[in-house]
């Protein structure tokens, strides 16, 4: 996917939510790309348009908590 063709599918689907393929291939791209990186800040849209697609994310407490649960030795 080209930087054009990033923002035509943003700007496609400013009011839906895009397929999960094209929302992983938005991702990936905005992984790599710089330029796009540097536009993401204006790019909140990407965010809620793919919101439904983004892997679950564990909170960092639940996580700590986890973390410290498994560095007990147990009783
Ligand atoms: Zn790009």
């Amino acid at each position: 996917m080209t930087c054009d063709e990033l923002l035509r599918q943003l700007t496609e689907y400013e009011d839906g939510v895009l397929p999960d393929v094209v929302c992983e291939e938005l991702q990936r791209h905005l992984a790599e790309c710089e330029p796009c990186q540097g536009l993401r800040g204006d790019l909140e849209s990407l965010a809620r348009i793919c919101h439904s697609c983004a892997p679950p994310r564990m909170p960092d407490d639940v996580r700590k908590r986890l973390a410290e649960r498994l560095a007990e030795p147990s009783r």
